[in-house]
């Protein structure tokens, strides 16, 4: 799946990363309505290791939804069932400790 096939269209490529010994793309882009009209802040697509981040938002919620995204592919990795829920409560922690800008600051360098 490329990110055009996720409702994207073109954005920033940013610098690739690891989570779990996997290399991801990370990319800003503008994601489109799903089916349902519901706006997507972010993605992320496992078998082409690639991670979304609508390029739309202030910088805190596009890192909070880089996080968020993260936290799924790390779930995703370990076969681990997802809760949005969690994970948001997951991503906003981080956001308040740094941890987000972090990964942040190491993916777009
Ligand atoms: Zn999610």
């Amino acid at each position: 799946m490329n990110p055009s096939q996720l409702g994207a269209k073109q954005g920033v490529m940013m610098s690739k990363f690891e989570i779990g010994g996997h290399t991801y793309k990370v990319n800003e882009v503008t994601l489109e309505k799903n089916d349902e009209g519901k706006s997507l802040l972010g993605m992320h697509d496992v078998k082409t290791n690639t991670i979304l981040v609508d390029e739309g938002m202030t910088h805190s919620r596009k890192v909070e939804t880089f996080m968020h995204e993260v936290i799924h592919v790390i779930y995703a990795n370990t076969g681990c069932d997802h809760d949005e829920r969690a994970i948001d409560a997951l991503s906003n922690g981080l956001l308040q400790l740094g941890v987000a800008d972090f990964l942040w600051k190491k993916v777009k360098k």
